[in-house]
């Protein structure tokens, strides 16, 4: 168990280091100045195997001392997004979540829409499903991210859906 882990680790930090280089490539190409700040974006998301919002990146980075505007963090967010390294994902909040895309699976969202709990879902399944789709509509399946709203019925010691009446607090809720 200990060893999969440390194994999974070692390959998150192998697909970092090569998407830290394909971003520094696409910089360069694109007549981009690779900054300082550019990269420690860069480094916090793919860091990071949660969906951050540019706000979230921004105090986060803030909070370890980086000097570094929102404005960038927004900017470089645009920059990774178009250079395929980051998803931008929807999950029913008003602003843009985004989550790190190279070496990582296209997956599913299924979003609580009561509490926000947000799980990911990989399903060869699904694949197949969206490239015939793809395919039958004249396209080649790219990339996908897919989020689904729904309710979380989960009950477990860590997780209660925030509006399941829980008995010591109901009548204080209402
Ligand atoms: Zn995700
Ligand atoms: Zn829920």
């Amino acid at each position: 168990m200990a060893l999969s882990k440390k194994k999974a680790q070692k390959e998150i930090s192998k697909h970092t280091l090569q998407a830290e280089s394909i971003f520094k490539a696409s910089m360069k190409e694109e007549g981009y100045r690779c900054t300082r700040e550019r990269l420690v974006v860069f480094r916090e998301i793919y860091a990071s195997n949660n969906h951050l919002d540019a706000d979230e990146i921004f105090v986060r980075l803030k909070k370890k001392g980086a000097s570094i505007s929102r404005a960038t963090v927004y900017h470089t967010l645009d920059l990774l997004f178009k250079f395929h390294l980051v998803n931008k994902i929807d999950l029913g909040h008003k602003h843009t979540h985004y989550e790190k895309s190279y070496g990582v699976d296209n997956h599913l969202h299924i979003i609580c829409e009561q509490c926000d709990r947000v799980i990911e879902v990989h399903s060869s399944e699904l694949n197949e499903i969206l490239e015939k789709l793809c395919k039958k509509n004249g396209f080649t399946l790219g990339s996908f991210s897919l989020q689904v709203f729904a309710e979380c019925r989960e009950e477990t010691e860590h997780h209660r859906c925030k509006l399941k009446p829980r008995d010591s607090t109901r009548t204080s809720e209402r």
